[in-house]
């Protein structure tokens, strides 16, 4: 089955003039999966329009944001009504307090917050705060997990308890990693090596509460709560990373999902991204009041930005989240069971293919990893056959659905996703998985 993908050839042969790879984010290039990406056109509800007019269903989601499908009216009203007053003005506006009250809604840990414009900026500030605070140097992180790509978070896989973090890109020198403690997630015990060898010099622990970027990955039971103990105990601050899981797997994330959501159990600081901008530029990191004044105006640790708290964005944020706190309800229970049925009908015909699959899903976030072992951490993962997941990527996205292109990637379910879509993605995959092993 032939795909005409001939127009985003020549758009891709023109973005390489331009751009590295053609692209200005790694992870849309492809690399992992072989072939060209489509260029897109347009987005409406749960599909994509590439520039040679195919259509697909769309199970990345603009690899988070979007939960309620693209173009999400109410969204694109805002949006527009807010570029009518200008785009930016480097001054307060009320929007910022209205989206930041919104969000206290969802999450009552964040008594304080602030925006920012990405994900990445969210991490690294928080970090930084963090570090302020508590006048500490180290940071916990966990392997498989991504933070953004701050130097300091860029720090993959230090097996071993001890292990001083090695960088994961060129250009980021080892005495900014050397304080990143890189250990196996839903590994207690290494982390309660690492407090016991760096008595009161560890800041912060810093983790996904559901891992998507080494595809979905669920925390074990008692994983989170551990933390929560051992942070407390040696004076470390608890940060959640729930720029992919919050307002994804509740409306309070994954500390509302997992029921640690206020009081004791709630951590210090969470990081938002994705769609608390409802598709624009926006991230946010907040927490303890106590913490966060600490940052400049009011405190000793420095953060800025000049787009920070962007008008379009904030108004495209509040027309997203005022629609998932008047409909979480049945928001979330929908997500749930269309997930449900894509994961798990999938996993089925794949058994009477043949294929081993294992399918990690929480709530509308899941990934099909190949492989027949349980995926709990990421060198589980890693034991995925990737050529195998490659070969399904290409037949899928032939049959009009386009994966995320990479086996350590999360999938994400959209509102907009319906019957038509899951027998749609349900006949694909039959189809996909009968070409793949012929
Ligand atoms: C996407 C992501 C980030 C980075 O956000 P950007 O907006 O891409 O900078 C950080 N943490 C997690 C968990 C993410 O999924």
């Amino acid at each position: 089955m032939a795909l005409d993908l001939s127009q985003s050839q020549l758009l891709q042969q023109r973005a390489e003039k331009f751009l590295p790879g053609g692209v200005d984010s790694p992870v849309r290039a492809f690399r992992a999966v072989g072939g060209h990406p489509p260029f897109v056109a347009s987005a409406k509800g749960a599909y994509l329009t590439d520039a040679d007019g195919n259509r697909y269903i769309d199970m990345f989601g603009s690899w988070g944001p979007m939960l309620l499908g693209h173009a999400f009216p109410p969204a694109v009203e805002a949006i527009k009504a807010a570029a009518e007053l200008s785009a930016s003005f480097g001054a307060s506006t009320a929007a910022e307090a209205n989206l930041a009250e919104l969000v206290q809604r969802c999450f009552p840990s964040i008594e304080k917050m602030r925006f920012v414009s990405s994900g990445t900026e969210a991490c690294m500030s928080a970090i930084r705060l963090a570090r302020g605070f508590t006048g500490r140097p180290f940071v916990i992180k966990f392997e498989g997990c991504y933070h953004g790509h701050a130097d300091a978070l860029l720090v993959k896989a230090g097996s071993g308890v001890a292990t001083f973090g090695i960088p994961g890109s060129a250009g980021v020198p080892n005495e900014t990693a050397m304080h990143t403690l890189a250990l196996p997630y839903n590994d207690f015990a290494a982390v309660e090596a690492a407090f016991e060898s760096h008595p009161e010099q560890i800041a912060c622990v810093i983790l996904e509460p559901v891992v998507g970027n080494a595809g979905t990955i669920a925390p074990a039971p008692e994983f989170l709560a551990s933390l929560r103990r051992l942070t407390r105990k040696h004076g470390a601050l608890l940060i959640f990373d729930e720029v992919m899981t919050g307002f994804r797997l509740a409306a309070g994330g994954a500390q509302e999902y997992f029921g640690f959501a206020s009081g004791e159990d709630a951590p210090d600081l969470t990081t938002l991204g994705k769609i608390v901008g409802g598709g624009l530029p926006v991230g946010a990191f907040g927490g303890r009041a106590e913490v966060m004044d600490f940052l400049a105006p009011l405190g000793p640790v420095y953060q800025a930005g000049t787009l920070s708290g962007n008008p379009l964005a904030m108004a495209a944020g509040i027309a997203t989240i005022e629609h998932i706190l008047a409909h979480k309800g049945a928001l979330y229970a929908g997500l749930d069971e269309t997930t449900a049925e894509i994961a798990g009908e999938v996993a089925l015909v794949a058994a009477e293919h043949g294929v081993a699959l294992t399918t990690n899903r929480v709530g509308s976030m899941f990934t099909w990893f190949f492989t027949s072992e349980d995926v709990t951490d990421f060198a589980t993962a890693s034991k995925s056959d990737t050529a195998l997941f490659a070969k399904f990527h290409r037949a899928m996205l032939e049959r009009g659905v386009w994966l995320p292109p990479s086996q350590y990637e999360a999938a994400f379910v959209s509102a907009a996703h319906g019957q038509t879509e899951i027998d749609a993605i349900v006949a694909a995959a039959n189809g996909a998985f009968g070409a793949m092993l012929k």
